[in-house]
C-alpha cells in the first residue's frame, strides 16, 4: 500500500506543479493519468462506476466528483480540488488536495487552511484505540469553530484491495462513538468543507457535486495506515 500511496501522492504533486491559468481541467487530468501509468499503476477512478477520467477535478463551488473537461479552463483566483487514486499490486491509494490558481482571496486561502488543518489534526490523533467518532467530531469542531460547514453526504472510508471499504469515516459525529481503530487498518480521511451552507446538490451529469449556495468548497484527503505507534501517511510524495 506504500507503493500505491507514493504514486498517488506523486501524481498530486505533479498536478500541483502543472496547474496554471488558462489550462483546461482535461489537460490536468492527462498529466495525472500519464504520471500514474508511467509509474506502472492504474488510475483507480478511471471507469469506477463509469467515471470517465483519471482524476476528479472540482473547481470553486464544485465540492467533489468534478469531471475533467476541455471546455473548463482554470482562471486566476480559482481554487481547484484534485482527487486521485492509484492501483498497483492489488491495492489502492486515495488522496486529494485543493490548489490555488495564481493569487487567491484571503477568504479562499482561509477555507483551504482550515480544511487541511483539520485533516492533519485528525491524522495526528489517529492511533489504536481511538474511535472513528473521535476523529469525526474533531474535524467537525475544527472547521465549525472557524465558521465553516461540513458536507454530510460524502465521507472518508477504509482503503485496501477496494477503493472504498468499511469503515465509513464521517467528517462530523460524536466523540466516544463508532468503531475503534486497530493497528493494521488503512483508512482515508477526507474533510470536504464549505464556506457557506453544508447543503450540496448533484448535477444532471450524475457526478458533479456543487454547493447549493455557489460558495467555495475545499477538499483534502490522505490514506493513512494505523500502526502501534500512531498513524503513518501513505499518500505523501516520495
Ligand atoms: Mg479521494
Ligand atoms: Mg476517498
Amino acid at each position: 500500500m506504500r507503493k500505491a500511496g507514493l504514486i498517488t501522492g506523486g501524481a498530486l504533486t505533479a498536478a500541483g506543479k502543472a496547474i496554471h491559468e488558462g489550462m483546461s481541467t482535461l489537460e490536468l487530468d492527462k498529466i495525472i493519468h500519464d504520471y500514474i501509468v508511467s509509474h506502472g499503476a492504474k488510475p483507480s477512478f478511471l471507469g469506477y462506476a463509469g467515471f470517465p477520467a483519471s482524476a476528479c477535478i472540482s473547481v470553486n463551488d464544485t465540492v467533489i466528483h468534478g469531471i475533467p473537461s476541455s471546455h473548463e479552463k482554470l482562471k486566476k483566483g480559482d481554487i481547484v480540488s484534485v482527487d486521485v487514486g492509484a492501483y498497483i499490486d492489488g491495492y489502492h491509494g486515495d488522496s486529494a488536495r485543493t490548489f490555488a490558481v495564481g493569487e487567491i482571496s484571503d477568504e479562499a486561502r482561509a477555507l483551504m487552511d482550515s480544511t487541511e488543518g483539520s485533516l492533519m489534526a485528525a491524522i495526528a490523533m489517529a492511533a489504536p484505540g481511538v474511535r472513528i467518532g473521535d476523529i469525526s467530531s474533531a474535524i467537525q469542531e475544527y472547521n465549525e469553530s472557524r465558521g465553516y460547514s461540513v458536507v454530510r453526504q460524502y465521507v472518508g472510508h477504509g482503503v485496501g484491495r477496494e477503493l472504498h471499504e468499511d469503515p465509513e469515516v464521517p467528517n462530523f459525529g460524536r466523540a466516544g462513538h463508532g468503531p475503534r481503530l486497530v493497528a493494521g487498518m488503512v483508512i482515508a480521511i477526507e474533510p470536504m468543507i464549505n464556506q457557506g451552507t453544508a447543503q450540496v446538490k448533484v448535477l444532471s451529469d450524475g457526478w458533479t457535486v456543487k454547493t447549493v449556495d455557489r460558495k467555495l468548497s475545499a477538499h483534502f484527503e490522505h490514506t493513512i495506515a494505523i500502526t502501534r505507534d500512531g498513524a503513518q501517511i501513505l499518500t505523501l510524495p516520495e
